[in-house]
């Protein structure tokens, strides 16, 4: 028997909207994945598998191998660099906004800023071809509290709904970038099992183009 595919995800959005893609190729895991303890999952695919890794790990591990396919947000590959993998479908699951936030009124002019986030070479990018320079905070999480607390005057973070901004007084000021879940394939895998994966990427193109319509 050849080897299993396998796919790397992580859990929450993009587990939540890439399984729909893969059920119709016949592809469900055989356990719940956001309860299960198991990081590598059978499916009711024979020649499929999942792991479950960190939503920055996946572009890691299949880049190195240790996946031939994953589902990794633009985000998380804009900020690493993206090297090393193909990203040949935009899934356009997991969309929201890498946004500028900061208490209403505006980027402050002038000073020089104090900008808190998890993207710094993202953030370094966005505000060197404006010219700013900026003083970089790296945070693993909650960066909203950053300027409630006066560590940043302006945080850098994805904003979907708005609602986790508003609920803390702050506002979006600047898009940065328009960001969804990518499929990426390691380069090997895709020479060496072509006929394998070249329908399978065909087919989950095709049923997230129509879901994406809805
Ligand atoms: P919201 O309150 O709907 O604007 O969502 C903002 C919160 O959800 C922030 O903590 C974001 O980091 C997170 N978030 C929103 N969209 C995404 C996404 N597509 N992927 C990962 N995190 C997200």
């Amino acid at each position: 028997m050849t080897e299993q595919l396998t796919v790397a995800l992580s859990k929450g959005r993009i587990l939540e909207q890439t399984l729909p893609l893969l059920s119709p190729l016949g592809i469900e895991p055989l356990e719940d994945p956001e309860r299960s303890r198991n990081l590598v999952l059978p499916t009711s695919h024979p020649g499929v598998r999942l792991i479950i890794v960190r939503a920055t790990d996946v572009p890691t591990y299949v880049a190195h191998g240790g996946a031939d396919l994953g589902v990794a947000g633009k985000d998380v590959l804009m900020e690493q660099g993206g090297h090393g993998l193909y990203e040949p479908v935009d899934l356009g699951i997991a969309r929201c906004r890498l946004m500028v936030a900061g208490h209403p009124g505006g980027v402050p002019a002038g000073q020089r800023l104090r900008v808190a986030t998890k993207f710094v070479n993202m953030t370094r990018r966005h505000f060197a071809e404006q010219g700013r320079q900026v003083d970089l905070i790296k945070l693993y999480g909650s960066m909203e509290l950053a300027p409630l607390v006066g560590l940043a005057d302006l945080i850098v973070d994805l904003v979907d709904t708005g609602n986790t901004l508003r609920a803390n007084g702050l506002e979006p000021l600047e898009t940065i970038a328009d960001i969804s879940a990518r499929l990426v394939v390691n380069k090997a895998s895709m020479k060496l099992r072509h006929r394998e994966l070249k329908p399978l990427i065909g087919r989950i193109a095709e049923t997230a183009a129509t879901r994406a319509d809805r």
